[in-house]
Formats: structure tokens, C-alpha cells, sequence
């Protein structure tokens, strides 16, 4: 069959990437000129089941609402004139009661080992390069008791199955000595060492490019206008050079979704929750990171890609607008200087802001709805770098009548 993918982030190209290898013609459609440059392309590039705690927990509500009077807190609230953002808050606190909560966290982690499994086969089979590091994912408590309680809310994602160690400082220090500089002030730290970080955007181009050298065509600076539909099949896809027609569509453009979905008659519950990032050269310094961590009283996220260092932060919830001005940078920035004072040109930052597509559940929409030949894989939210490619390849068991890994009742509740 001829399959259209909407949308060029890791999401439409792992999915293209799956469904080549099931033998169809992929065709996929990016506005950018290059593919992974929107919400791909400035990600923590943490591959982590170990982070699969679902957002939508019963301590959001007092966070979100403290977010309207303190600036320091991890989920933010931003009021806009955008009704949909306050229809997607009520959607959001809905899921946010201690049952819903564990059992989204227990289904995403479900969703991302799996898909770490794929990624894995994808690598050994392409070769794929992307900066990858294997040696798990730390995360770093300064305070004591924060750390008593981190270590035992991970017992959580134990339970599930993860591997988590639980490290006093020295042993922090053994796996990360880059941190030597704030030695004294690390507690401990719980350590996932089946997680791993990589480029998101260089897996992304480097697996487009390996879709296109077996047949695949990548269409960038092409922007999707509209979606034609006659009852209950899409007959075609508008855009500004003109009609793309194939036998079926996946809808993978992100937070714009549901936008392009709205003229189908169609509401999906994915909103932009906005985040911020930092990538930092490398430079001569002696004491770059070796490990992706993320300080956990912070909040802010490190890993290094390369002769890169890149450093995210924060959650808004404050419609589509990816503005952003130097200010917004100095909190993550400082906290970076002080970790790893020898381990970037802390000068020469390139700034970035981007929107995670983020459901209610925190868990993606994969699958048709009101169209026989229009499937969804969209809404990856905070982990959609991590959970893609078993979403592409539990979309392309759909597409080919197999039952999927994962049962879509497992994942779709949004
Ligand atoms: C600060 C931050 C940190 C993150 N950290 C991590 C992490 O550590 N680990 C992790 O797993 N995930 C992380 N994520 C989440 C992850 O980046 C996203 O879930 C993922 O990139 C979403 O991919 P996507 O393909 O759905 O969206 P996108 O990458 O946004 O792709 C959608 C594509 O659709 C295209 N498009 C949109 N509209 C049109 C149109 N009209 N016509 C044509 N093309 C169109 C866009 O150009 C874009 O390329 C993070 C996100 C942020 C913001």
C-alpha cells in the first residue's frame, strides 16, 4: 500500500521507518526543510522507562495552582484567552486521582520498554547514529530526605519491572565524576542502568535518510493545509504545492494535530505544554557529562550528545507560542555552571523552546477513529522520544491486522 505520513518529528519517522519494513510505499510530509525540527529536535534525548510517571498525579492540582503565584514550580499555568487551554486543565486534573494516576504510569511504562525493545532492533538493523549513551540515566538528590522519599517512589517503576539502583554519593560520584565540583552537596542518587540518551533530532534525519535510500519519499517545506474526507475515507491531503494521495494517512504532526484534525470533524486531546532547552559546545573543557542525569530537586535534565551539552527544563501550561527571551534560560543555565562547571563553554549557549503534544493521560492516541484509512499516532507528550518507536511498530501491526504488542485499550483512554 501507499501510506502517507503527516509530520517529519520522531514520531512520523519511526512510523515511516516501520511500515517501509512491512513493505509499503511511505510518503512523508514535513513544512520545515529538514525533518525532527520542531519538538524532536530540542529534547532532553533521554530514553527513559525509568521516567515514566505520568505528569497527571495526585500532586499536580496543588503545584499547578501554586505555579499561578510562584515561579518555581515544575508544572506551570500561564493563563491565556485560549478557552481549549482551560478545557485541557479540567481534561488534566482529571487524571490526576491516585488510582488513574498508577494506572497510567504502570500503561506508559508498558509502552516505553517495550519501545525501548524496537529501538534496539531499529540500531541493530540500520546502524543508526545518534550520539547514543548506554550507560543509564542518574537521577540526583541534594537533600536528604528528598532523596529517602525519591528512592522510595521509585520503588514504583521496581515494582513494574525497571532496574533501579539506589546509590549513596560516592557511588554517584564513581558513575558521574563530571559532578565532582558539587560533591558535598549530593545526597545520593537512584540510577536506572537500562536507560539510555541520544539525539533525538540525529536519530530522526539519520533514519528519514535511511527510509528514503530504500525507497521512501521525504517531502520538507511542504505544509499540510487540510485533509479532504468523503464519509467515511480521506480521499487526499492538501497542501501548499498540491494533492498527495495515497491508500492510507497517519497523523503524526505533534501538537498540531489537532488542529488539522478539527476540519475532519475530529477532537483530539493533545496540548502543547511548553519546555525549554540549552545546547552547550563542549568545547576544550576537560570535565564534560558521561551520563544523562537529572537533578531531581531542580528539575532540570542534562545529558550530552556529542561535542554537545544539552540542558532542559520546566513545564508550562500557556498555549502554542514558543517565544522565548534570555531570561527565561538563567535558572537552568546556572544550575548547568555550577554542576558541571569544566564541562561546557557556558557562553555559548543556543537557546530553544519547544511544545510537548501532551494528552491528559500522558499516554499517546495510536489508531483509526472515525476514518477506515486515517490512523493517529500522536500525543507522545514529556516520553515521546522514549515511546516512538513502539508506537510506530504497534501502528504498523494495526495497519497490517496483527495484534500489536500492546493492546490499543492499553494505551488509547484520551
Ligand atoms: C523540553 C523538552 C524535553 C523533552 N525531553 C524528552 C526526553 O528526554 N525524552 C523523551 O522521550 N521525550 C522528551 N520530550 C518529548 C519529545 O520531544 C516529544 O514527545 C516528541 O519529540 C514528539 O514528537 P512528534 O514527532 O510527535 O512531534 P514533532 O517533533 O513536533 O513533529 C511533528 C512534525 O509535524 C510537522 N508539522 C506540523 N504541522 C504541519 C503541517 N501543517 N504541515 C506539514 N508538517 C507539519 C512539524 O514540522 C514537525 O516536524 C521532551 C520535550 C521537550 C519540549
Amino acid at each position: 500500500m501507499r501510506i502517507a505520513i503527516l509530520g517529519g518529528g520522531v514520531v512520523g519517522i519511526t512510523a515511516a521507518y516501520e511500515l517501509q519494513k512491512d513493505g509499503h510505499d511511505v510518503v512523508v510530509i514535513d513544512k520545515n526543510d529538514s525533518v525532527g525540527t520542531e519538538t524532536s529536535w530540542g529534547n532532553a534525548g533521554l530514553i527513559a522507562p525509568g521516567h515514566s510517571f505520568t505528569w497527571s498525579s495526585p500532586a499536580a492540582p496543588m503545584i499547578m495552582l501554586k505555579s499561578l503565584f510562584m515561579a518555581d514550580q515544575s508544572i506551570r499555568f500561564r493563563p491565556t484567552a485560549n478557552p481549549a487551554q482551560y478545557v485541557y486543565a479540567l481534561q488534566f486534573l482529571a487524571q490526576c486521582t491516585a488510582a488513574r494516576s498508577a494506572r497510567n504510569t504502570a500503561r506508559k511504562y508498558a509502552l516505553a520498554s517495550y519501545s525501548q525493545k524496537v529501538m534496539h532492533e531499529t540500531i541493530k538493523t540500520t546502524g543508526v547514529e545518534f550520539d547514543r549513551i548506554d550507560r543509564g540515566i542518574l537521577y540526583f538528590y541534594r537533600n536528604a530526605d528528598k532523596f529517602r522519599a525519591g528512592a522510595e517512589h521509585m520503588k514504583i517503576m521496581r515494582d513494574l519491572g525497571h532496574t533501579v539502583d539506589v546509590l549513596d554519593r560516592d557511588r554517584v560520584l564513581e558513575l558521574e565524576p563530571a559532578l565532582e565540583s558539587v560533591a558535598g552537596e549530593i545526597a545520593g542518587g537512584v540510577y536506572c542502568p537500562s536507560d539510555e540518551s541520544g539525539s533525538c533530532f540525529k536519530f530522526t534525519t539519520n533514519l528519514a535518510a535511511h527510509v528514503a535510500r530504500n525507497g521512501g519519499e521525504i517531502r520538507t517545506g511542504e505544509t499540510i493545509r487540510a485533509i479532504e474526507a468523503s464519509g467515511d475515507e480521506v480521499t487526499g491531503v492538501t497542501t501548499d504545492k498540491g494533492t498527495v494521495k495515497a491508500d492510507v494517512y497517519v497523523m503524526a504532526l505533534g501538537c498540531q494535530s489537532p488542529i488539522l484534525s478539527r476540519g475532519l470533524g475530529e477532537t483530539l486531546r493533545v496540548y502543547p505544554i511548553k519546555g525549554y532547552s540549552l545546547t552547550i559546545p563542549v568545547g576544550n573543557n576537560p570535565q564534560p557529562p558521561t551520563v544523562g542525569s537529572v537533578d531531581e530537586e531542580n528539575l532540570v535534565a542534562i545529558s550530552r550528545f556529542g561535542e554537545n551539552v544539552r540542558v532542559t527544563a520546566t513545564a508550562e501550561i500557556a498555549g502554542y507560542d514558543t517565544g522565548h527571551s534570555p531570561a527565561d534560560f538563567d535558572f537552568m543555565a546556572s544550575v548547568a555552571k555550577e554542576l558541571y562547571p569544566q564541562g561546557a563553554d557556558h557562553d555559548r549557549p543556543q537557546m530553544w523552546a519547544g511544545l510537548r503534544p501532551m494528552t491528559p493521560t500522558n499516554l499517546p492516541i495510536i489508531g483509526r477513529r472515525r476514518h477506515r484509512n486515517l490512523y493517529y499516532d500522536t500525543g507522545h507528550g514529556h516520553i515521546g522520544w522514549t515511546m516512538s518507536h513502539g508506537s510506530a511498530r504497534i501502528l504498523a501491526d494495526v495497519i497490517a491486522g496483527l495484534p500489536p504488542a500492546i493492546a490499543l485499550g492499553e494505551i488509547n483512554d484520551n
